[in-house]
């Protein structure tokens, strides 16, 4: 094993560091420390598999301490802790055997010379498949952080589409890796807890673990957002003994209650919610933490959905429900199946309380979610599990389809995020969509077909237009015409994920159909100059022989490349009849100047937006800035090829960049040596005073900063809305105008006008 430890710099030590002795590495106390914990593992897993056989689990363990010998971690302590503690999140979870060796085993091929191959003949073909895909999703390395979030998430998402667990040891190792997060440097704590917030909260949400969602949520916050953490920390700890007194009170008058009814069985559980939410509730309502009312929640268990009613009959007979605030998830569960009642009503001294009223198996779901239906002997789920988490593989095969990392990220999130809007179809079933759903995704839902042919609806009988918002509650009914295809403008109305990527896979493939035209007019013209015949070639043998040389698919994708400028018909000549270009002293022309060609009208237009980008291995190519987001030096920004226009440069967020065609996408990258000048747009809200325009405008001129245009106008609460062109350099000087706008007096806010 000595051996190994030289070797290791190759491997991602972002959590990990190597020392140079391994036998430190292997001193006594670690070994104990190590034992200690795999006991305390088996003493949870004992917990609730009582006839576990440990025999694979002790073997993983020694595995993966022999692989790791000579790592730490960046708390100092040996690297083995800290797998065994994703196997220990793991047996939180109460999942199976296999997940757990995993968990055990999850790092060892990604940061050690263990081989997939190893796992395989030690822990079969299962346990391999599951490192495998942990594997996969973390060995991705990409250009931007940006890019490479995304692009793991995508791997996550398709590696979840193999096996659920998979996804679940990955979510045991945030957890793990939150636990321990001080040791990391302080900008990483950032980074990593908003990553967590962002992805890993919303996805232990959406797979229904409670805890760990719950868990997951306040770390982030610890570490994103320390002083407001621990400040809340501070308040809600210093009222405790009040709160506790007040807690016991409200249960043993819930209880009474409960029993006098005839429930005497029902638990009532009272507790302080956990600190994210409260924060969010601070954010939300803008208001401090002495505002906030409703802090406390209670639960009340029952053993029927009967009995949780008859509950919320006893409670609001009680005490006073405060209007808007009653939910009925029984009767419509979430999409990851939570199901409970909620009401909020006037406690005993006025105060709001929050109540939720759940049987004990709705109580099993909202902490385990997936994993509560986990039959850990067969290791697998059952098939009416696998139906209620069918939104997983909707999810799977709808980002599959998207080729582009960052609309793969845009579309996750509000898949995510998805609120809860329940509507139904005329025949009384229900469907959930997310907030801000339209008629158009309503029928996308239904099915493609449906979606593509819509002219209009009907809601509750009543006729409205596409961009009506779905309601809770409304009865959808979708009018299609046979003569109906859908447009661009339908992107703006469509919100799911699902529904617009049909409706730019639609008009992908009309593009496709034009460029494919478009593509062999131009072979054939250039097959006719040199006196060939295009016919002749693409069948058979040499077609097959072309496809090859060019590794694509079909003719087709020939075409399109041609269109585009990719692709130079002399390279298809190249290789179909090379005779004829060596015998034709015409044709001088190397195959690589064709996109020049293509763009030569374009070219030798304006030097200034020219100088400013680099193309990959291009230059002298018109490049136009999309109107639509302005990109200013120093912003993420992508090319795309506009046949005869040259390349338009959008930023890379840009939502319009989104709809565009992946064949045209080139890469583009701002030239550094030379900033050239730009229009950028600053919207700056003021007090509506004399003076405060004069010192804007000396503001920018103090900068070099020439303004090109301004519109002012004055709203009814006496404020300015000033809108400002100006010639900005880059990203930095704007951002030192914005700096210096925000420092005058009596301006209230200053931003960038983006799209
Ligand atoms: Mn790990």
């Amino acid at each position: 094993m000595k051996q190994k430890v030289q070797q290791k710099s190759k491997f991602k030590k972002n959590w990990a560091v190597n020392i140079k002795s391994p036998i430190i590495a292997y001193s006594g106390i670690w070994k104990k420390k190590a034992q200690e914990a795999l006991t305390k593992l088996k003493e949870k897993i004992l917990l609730y598999y009582p006839q576990a056989d440990f025999s694979l689990l002790d073997k993983a363990f020694e595995f993966s301490r022999n692989a790791h010998q000579g790592q730490l971690r960046r708390s100092g302590d040996p690297y083995i802790l800290h797998p065994i503690g994703v196997a220990e999140v793991l047996a939180e979870m109460h999942l199976d055997m296999d997940s757990i060796v995993t968990g055990l085993l999850h790092d060892t091929v990604e940061d050690t010379l263990a081989k997939i191959e190893d796992i395989e003949k030690n822990f079969g073909p299962v346990v391999a498949k599951l490192v495998d895909g942990v594997t996969k999703i973390s060995q991705m390395s990409f250009k931007n952080t940006h890019e490479r979030q995304s692009e793991n998430i995508r791997k996550m998402i398709v590696a979840m589409g193999r096996d659920i667990r998979v996804i679940l040891v990955k979510l045991a190792d945030r957890l793990h890796n939150m636990r321990t997060l001080s040791h990391m440097p302080l900008d990483k704590q950032v980074t990593i807890a908003q990553e967590t917030l962002d992805i890993y909260a919303p996805l232990a949400n959406r797979l229904g673990i409670g805890w760990a969602k719950v868990e997951l949520e306040d770390l982030s916050l610890r570490y994103s957002k320390p002083e407001i953490y621990f400040n809340l920390a501070n308040k809600v700890s210093k009222k405790r003994k009040e709160r506790e007194k007040y807690i016991q009170d409200v249960i043993k008058i819930l209880q009474t209650e409960l029993s006098r009814e005839g429930l005497t069985d029902a638990q009532v559980l009272g507790r302080p919610k956990h600190f994210y939410s409260i924060y969010k509730k601070m954010m939300e309502s803008n208001i401090e933490y002495e505002q906030v009312y409703d802090v406390l929640a209670f639960r009340i268990l029952v053993d029927t959905v009967v009995q949780c009613y008859g509950a919320l009959g006893i409670i609001h007979n009680l005490w006073k429900p405060i209007p808007g605030r009653f939910k009925d998830f029984i009767a419509m569960p979430k999409a990851n199946n939570y199901q409970s009642l909620h009401t909020t009503v006037m406690g005993p001294d006025g105060e709001r309380i929050e109540i939720q009223i759940r049987t004990q198996e709705m109580q099993l779901v909202a902490e385990r979610g997936i994993a509560a239906h986990w039959k850990y002997k067969e290791g697998g789920v059952d098939k009416q599990t696998e139906e209620k988490f069918q939104w997983l593989n909707q999810l799977i095969q709808t980002h599959q389809q998207l080729k582009d990392p960052s609309e793969f990220l845009e579309s996750l999130k509000t898949d995510l995020f998805a609120g809860d809007v329940y509507v139904f179809t005329p025949k009384g079933d229900i469907m959930e969509f997310p907030f801000g759903a339209t008629p158009l995704d309503f029928a996308y839902a239904v099915h493609t077909n449906v979606g593509n042919k819509t002219v209009g609806a009907k809601i509750n009988g009543k006729i409205v237009p596409l961009k009506h918002k779905l309601k809770n509650g409304d009865t959808v009914e979708i009018i299609t015409s046979a003569n109906q295809k859908p447009t661009k403008d339908w992107l703006k109305l469509a919100h799911t994920s699902r529904a617009r990527s049909k409706i730019r896979a639609f008009i992908k493939s009309e593009e496709r159909g034009r460029a494919i035209s478009l593509g062999k007019e131009l072979v054939e013209k250039n097959f006719k100059k040199h006196e060939l015949n295009f016919d002749f070639y693409a069948k058979g043998e040499s077609l097959e022989k072309l496809l090859k040389e060019l590794s694509l698919g079909e003719i087709n994708d020939v075409f399109v490349k041609v269109s585009y400028g990719k692709l130079s018909p002399l390279r298809l000549i190249e290789i179909l009849a090379p005779e004829k270009l060596k015998t034709d002293t015409k044709t001088s022309e190397e195959p690589e100047s064709f996109l020049k060609k293509v763009f030569k009208s374009a070219t030798q237009k304006t030097k200034n937006s020219r100088s400013a980008i680099k193309i990959h291995g291009l230059d002298d190519i018109l490049v136009r800035f999309a109107k639509c987001c302005n990109p200013i030096p120093g912003d993420p920004i992508v090319g795309f090829i506009t046949r005869g226009r040259g390349i338009t440069v959008h930023l890379a967020d840009c939502p319009k960049s989104h709809d565009k065609d992946m064949e045209r996408r080139v890469d583009v990258e701002w030239s550094l040596n030379e900033d050239a000048a730009r229009v950028a747009r600053i919207k700056v809200v003021c007090v509506d005073e004399p003076g405060l325009l004069k010192k804007m405008s000396e503001t920018f001129t103090g900068l070099g900063i020439n303004i090109h245009q301004a519109q002012v106008r004055a709203t009814k609460d006496h404020k300015a809305i000033s809108q400002f062109e100006v010639n900005i350099k880059n990203i930095t000087h704007l951002n030192r105008a914005i700096k210096a706008l925000e420092a005058i007096k009596g301006v209230i806010s200053v931003e960038r006008v983006k799209f």
